[in-house]
């Protein structure tokens, strides 16, 4: 591909547009990498499409490293695979509905965890085949309404999403393994700095998860972190160390009055006893669960994102003052005494409480003595307390430490969440059919590509790691005398022929356009012909980490830009 300034097709801008709020979406705007089409949908200009095809490429040599094989299947599916998984409705609006002009109703894979199963019930049916890891690099779609974060949330974005099937545990453990590993050499060689955390299997279901996420306060994802023993869980699922309390005495359920008391520490304050002696009420509302009511010891907080795993919903809202009341509780003074047909869901600090203060459903009054399993019970008994930055760590003690994160790759052991209903099965040794074990496992290309831009830049622009940079060299031609074109012509042609990709500023602009604009597409290395180092017969070698430059001569530019780009080459 020729790749001269003049002609590429992607300008460089001075401003990013004014909505653009994310530093790494203001660069990638501003070097000409990426154009917003649509909210959340972005078309990948030359110099953007080579950096992602340079991520991908690390991807394949890893992946085809530990025994994945490539294939590609097709976004637009059949609805009747996503019944037979049970994800048609329970994916909810995230997933794009449509029919064919047949009537056949498709729709457009947000992920492809039915379709890779569908092949593999096909062309799996012996143990000898196991195992198998097969992945693909290409594009999904979401109807995300919070398309947001640049180029991190996307309706329409690129993941290189892998599948694997053993025949049993051990197998699938140790794929599981193999893969984690793969992802880690992925991002050390893209220059990526990272975490693996603890994380939910969330829409995914399945057993266990694993999250790689890259520190970033503009990330979604809050990270719980022990700096004494290195724990580090997402949010959603992070445990702390939970005070522990003296159990009372059972008592006798007796009602007091407790004017003015609809918060937790009102109503301490009041009877003179400690938040950890009462039980909390918070109500939520899930679209496909109705009103979901959650109780918690008063010291501690619901988690709203621990709550929607425990209760296999996607989202949850807080509940309306009209839900609450319809449900024949009383807001500050609720309680699950004496309510029917309310899903309960408790935390386990409640549960294994002794009598604590709690609603009486009934305005201005307490029940004293609130006995779990007396006088209340859930349908539900899940962790749900939100892990807040000093809590102490459950292994260690330790004070815990919240950061925010972006999640690049996350991976799941499903077992046979989509094997068993989807009917992929195989015959063992000794012929018995079994299900298959799954594991799926997805890294993001825009997000690598944001990632990489966040993580390597400065005042001036982006500063490519080797392994993501769209290309090596950046040739600067200054000035307009033919020599000059011509020097520079032929550097650009030698340079291609010896394999190194470069781009070359040829444009009539002023040494100053020209010098910004290599600092802000952030290439590697600059080379500079001029009037005067052509007389003298030398070019000048710049280095944009650090911004070391030194003269040599024109013959040794070769070598010296192949033993300038050695030590950067990914590890
Ligand atoms: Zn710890």
């Amino acid at each position: 591909m020729v790749m001269k300034l003049s002609t590429l097709f992607g300008r460089t801008l001075r401003e990013a547009p004014a909505d653009a709020g994310y530093p790494a979406l203001r660069l990638a705007l501003r070097a000409g990498l990426v154009r917003q089409m649509l909210a959340g949908s972005y078309a990948l200009l030359p110099l953007g499409l080579r950096a992602t095809r340079r991520i991908e490429a690390v991807i394949r040599e890893e992946m085809d490293a530990i025994g994945a094989q490539e294939i590609r299947t097709p976004i637009l599916q059949s609805a009747d695979l996503w019944r037979a998984s049970g994800r048609y409705e329970a994916y909810g609006p995230l997933m794009l509905r449509l029919a064919d002009s047949a009537g056949r109703e498709l729709v457009v894979a947000p992920t492809h965890e039915e379709a890779f199963t569908d092949l593999a019930r096909r062309e799996i049916s012996s143990y000898r085949q196991l195992p198998v890891l097969a992945y693909q690099i290409g594009v999904k779609a979401r109807d995300e309404l919070r398309a947001r974060a640049g180029l991190v949330r996307l309706r329409e974005f690129t993941m290189m999403d892998a599948y694997s099937f053993d025949g049993d545990e051990q197998g699938l453990d140790a794929t599981f393994e193999r893969v984690r590993e793969a992802y880690q050499r992925i991002l050390r060689r893209l220059d990526v700095e990272f975490l693996c955390v603890e994380a939910s299997s969330g829409q995914m279901g399945g057993s266990a998860s694993v999250e790689f996420i890259a520190p970033s306060p503009y990330g979604e994802d809050v990270l719980v972190r022990c700096a004494g023993c290195g724990y580090a869980a997402n949010s959603e699922v992070a445990v702390a160390a939970r005070p522990s309390v003296a159990r009372q005495p059972d008592m006798p359920l007796r009602e007091v009055a407790t004017p003015d008391c609809t918060t937790i520490a009102d109503l301490a304050r009041f009877l003179g006893i400690p938040e950890s002696a009462t039980a909390k009420a918070v109500f939520f509302w899930a679209p496909e669960r109705g009103l979901i009511f959650a109780v918690i010891r008063g010291d501690l907080e619901v988690s709203a994102a621990k709550l929607a795993a425990a209760a296999g919903v996607e989202q949850l809202r807080p509940a309306t003052v009209e839900e609450i009341t319809a449900a024949g509780a009383v807001p500050g003074y609720a309680s699950p005494v004496g309510l029917r047909n309310v899903y309960v869901v408790a935390d386990p600090g409640v549960v294994e409480a002794g009598p604590l203060v709690a609603g009486a459903n009934k305005l201005g009054y307490h029940l004293m003595g609130v006995t779990y399993g007396r006088d209340w019970e859930a349908a539900l008994i899940a962790d749900l307390a939100e892990v807040k930055a000093g809590d102490a760590c459950a292994r260690c003690g330790q004070p815990l430490a919240l950061m925010r994160g972006i999640e690049i790759g996350h991976i799941f052991k499903l077992g046979t969440r989509y094997t068993e209903p989807i009917g992929a099965t195989y015959l063992d040794q000794q012929g018995r059919e079994r299900t298959l074990l799954m594991g799926c496992y997805g890294i993001g290309i825009e997000r690598l590509l944001s990632v990489a831009i966040e993580q390597h830049h400065d005042d001036a622009g982006i500063v490519w790691p080797a392994s993501v940079a769209p290309a090596a060299v950046h040739i600067v031609a200054l000035g307009r005398s033919a020599e000059v074109r011509e020097a520079a012509d032929r550097l650009y042609d030698e340079l291609q022929q010896q394999g190194i990709p470069a781009l070359y500023d040829d444009r009539d602009e002023s040494p100053g356009v020209k010098f910004n604009d290599a600092d802000l597409i952030g290439l590697p290395l600059r080379l500079l012909i001029g009037e005067r180092l052509l007389r003298e017969g030398m070019v000048e070698l710049k280095q944009r980490a650090g911004g070391e430059r030194w003269s040599l001569p024109r013959a040794d530019v070769v070598q010296a830009v192949r033993a300038a780009l050695d030590p950067l080459k990914d590890r």
